[in-house]
């Protein structure tokens, strides 16, 4: 089924996670990033439309400036991303000049969602990048915000601009081939679900564990981007963005993630 949906989707947002960008070390992963325009040419040459939501901007700074890695207090968190925001977007269209294709950087708030003039801005912004050929980076404009006001993690981030773009699709690269009964980080016994269809009471049916180093989110944030996006009629795929080549292993069925499907009216 996730087969179909990536042949069938044009318009795709694909969300990728601190975990599937940084190495082991903290380094950003140069290697998946290449690989990441590599399969988003692909795509755009078969006609599609691609937005990418993009974390790792914390991580880029602390490896960039070897410093603050454990500091907890947020004004540093943001100095971080200030610097790192710079190295993330420099990396990205690093790999995209490769194939010839420009990237714009969009930095969102969620106040950004909830003033209709600032949604029309972002739309159009959105459509006329995505029209010309541009592929739009999404992050979190970490500088502006604290931490009430902050959407807090990238999958509510990218659930948001995949409604306001009528996404087709929403793809969520984390660490994790999807969502399992347990912590697949702990129980070697968890057991992978494939399909989704109600994720409202996901929940109660799962157990859920702690994020590792740099995620932000957890598997809790993924799964209320589904709420949000099935809502809306938008299926998502959570998959596993660590696999080489997952979108084209998806495609091939060589690998399994677990897709979220809207319930059909
Ligand atoms: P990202 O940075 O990719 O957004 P996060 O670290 O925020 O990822 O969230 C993914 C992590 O959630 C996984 O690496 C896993 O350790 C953890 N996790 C906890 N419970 C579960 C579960 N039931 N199914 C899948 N992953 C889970």
């Amino acid at each position: 089924m996730i087969a179909e949906l990536l042949k069938n989707s044009r318009k795709i947002v694909i969300k990728i996670g601190s975990n599937t960008l940084s190495n082991d070390d903290g380094t950003i992963n140069k290697a998946f990033m290449q690989k990441l325009s590599d399969n988003v040419n692909d795509l755009m040459n078969q006609g599609k439309q691609v937005v990418i939501v993009s974390s790792g901007a914390r991580i880029a700074g602390v490896s960039t400036i070897q410093r603050w890695r454990r500091k907890e207090d947020i004004h540093y968190k943001q100095a971080l991303c200030a610097i790192g925001q710079v190295e993330l977007m420099d990396a990205y269209r690093r790999v995209f000049e490769t194939h010839e294709i420009h990237i714009g950087q969009m930095l969102l708030t969620r106040e950004d969602f909830s003033c209709p003039n600032r949604t029309l801005n972002i739309r159009n912004t959105l459509f006329t990048l995505v029209d010309e050929g541009v592929v739009p980076v999404i992050n979190e404009n970490d500088t502006v915000c604290v931490a009430e006001i902050k959407i807090g993690d990238n999958d509510s981030l990218a659930a948001l601009a995949a409604n306001l773009w009528n996404a087709d699709l929403l793809v969520l690269f984390s660490d994790i081939d999807g969502v399992y009964n347990k912590n697949p980080k702990v129980f070697k016994d968890a057991e992978l679900l494939e399909v989704v269809t109600d994720p409202v009471h996901l929940l109660e049916t799962i157990e859920v564990g702690d994020t590792n180093d740099f995620g932000t989110g957890g598997i809790c944030t993924k799964i209320e981007a589904a709420k949000t996006v099935n809502y809306y009629g938008i299926p998502m795929v959570l998959a596993n963005g660590k696999k080489e080549n997952i979108l084209t292993k998806l495609i091939n069925e060589e690998e399994k993630a677990t897709l979220f499907l809207p319930k059909s009216e």
